[in-house]
């Protein structure tokens, strides 16, 4: 039995109205002038007043800043961690998806560090973080990335993305109020639910899963498979976002501790070559890695065959590892994603700069319970081009 290393921080208010915890947890830190990094849709929605008018309520000088771009590149985390650096700000609070959580991480930890965001950057750079930041309250507005529980900030750089990660990007707090999700539309309601997804089976059937992570992994995907088809069809649908928020956090915290592996190592030159939404890219490669690595990881696939609501019963284990293969199709395909690379008019001359940004990801893909070399990357590649 292997030695666990498991991080189950930050503190964290969960369901309907937890939002109301955001003014006794910023007092604890006793802020003056605290940065809102949000980005300009839900400025423009009203959803962040819900967060910036109780704090100005209660006399704190607030400042929002609204820079913040979908899969955000690295110049944006420049800007925004200069803008940190010379605004004087004693707190950091983070509200929208993964893009606006991921750079107020950055603003908070780089604000009190030396240096560019580029010299932090896991592939590419030479620094590492030596001291906590500002404090910091992440606010998620998706239910897909689980970024307000992860120490990681994710950048987009030329045509792959790289991350800057380490324990100090954890928040202080952390509140996931589903309530601030009601007006997520459809199409962003499936991909960033499909993200969520894909990270409760990555960390499941990782190299570093544990029997905690397992739990966390197994709960979430129940959660998701029973309402994600709720929220993508109707928005209002109470229980629907609930499950879809609990679902998100608790695989954020899975994968946090078990980590992800081949379907973000291959999704991730998707975003960068051709700009798909994170969510997607993990949605339309999720069935064709795992039907790839299959024989690898069957009673695992079993097991998510299983809590993602599809019928186990007198099948065996090689068996429900096929139709748990199906079942995610289907899933996929029922929340309206294209299931072909081909259906997001990704030419397939893109097939040997996919593989070759790919095969970058070894981060990722140490992960897979199957090893994916440049060979194997490319197979999954070419059978994503051709739908089988
Ligand atoms: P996003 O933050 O880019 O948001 C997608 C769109 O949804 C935006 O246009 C936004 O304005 C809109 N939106 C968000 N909340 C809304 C709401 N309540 N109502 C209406 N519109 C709303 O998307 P995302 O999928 O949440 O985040 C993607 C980013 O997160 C990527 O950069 C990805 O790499 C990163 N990520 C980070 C982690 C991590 O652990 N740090 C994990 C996975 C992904």
């Amino acid at each position: 039995m292997s030695v666990s290393k498991l991080v189950f921080a930050p503190l964290s208010f969960t369901g309907w109205g937890s939002l109301e915890h955001l003014l006794p947890e910023t007092a604890k830190h006793n802020p003056k002038k605290i940065l809102v990094v949000t980005d300009p849709m839900l400025e423009k929605i009203g959803l962040t007043k819900r967060v910036t008018d109780p704090l100005e309520q209660e006399g704190y000088e607030i400042t929002v800043n609204t820079d913040v771009v979908p899969e955000p590149p690295l110049e944006t985390g420049e800007k925004l961690v200069d803008f940190t650096r010379k605004g004087g700000f004693d707190m950091v609070v983070g509200v929208g998806g993964g893009s606006a959580l991921d750079l107020a991480k950055l603003a908070a930890v780089l604000a009190t560090q030396e240096g560019k965001v580029a010299d932090y950057l896991n592939l590419s750079g030479t620094k590492s973080i030596s001291q906590k930041g500002l404090p910091m309250a992440l606010i998620p507005t998706t239910s897909g990335t689980g970024s307000e529980v992860t120490n990681i900030a994710v950048l987009s750089l030329g045509t792959t993305k790289d991350v800057v990660t380490h324990d100090y990007l954890l928040a202080d707090v952390a509140i996931v109020d589903p309530a601030l999700t009601v007006s997520v539309p459809s199409k962003v309601t499936a991909a960033t639910g499909i993200d969520a997804l894909t990270h409760a089976v990555e960390a499941y059937i990782s190299v570093n899963a544990s029997p905690a992570t397992d739990a966390l992994a197994l709960q979430a995907m129940r959660l998701i498979s029973r309402s994600l088809r709720e929220a993508v069809e109707n928005g209002e649908d109470r229980q629907a976002r609930e499950d879809m928020s609990h679902g998100s956090f608790l695989a954020g915290l899975a994968f946090f501790n078990a980590g992800v592996a081949g379907v973000h190592a291959l999704a991730y030159p998707l975003g960068g070559q051709f700009h798909i939404a994170h969510g997607d890219s993990n949605a339309v490669l999720l069935p064709y890695v795992m039907s790839y690595i299959r024989k690898s990881t069957v009673s695992r696939m079993a097991d998510i065959l299983e809590a993602i609501g599809g019928n186990s019963a007198f099948l065996s284990d090689e068996e429900a590892s096929y139709k748990c293969v199906e079942e995610l199709q289907r899933i996929v395909k029922d929340v309206g994603i294209p299931s072909t690379l081909a259906g997001f008019d990704i030419p397939e001359s893109a097939l040997e700069s996919l593989t070759a940004d790919g095969v970058k990801q070894k981060r990722l893909l140490d992960r897979s319970p199957l090893k994916l070399g440049e060979e194997d990357i490319r197979r999954i590649y070419q059978s994503a081009f051709n739908g089988v």
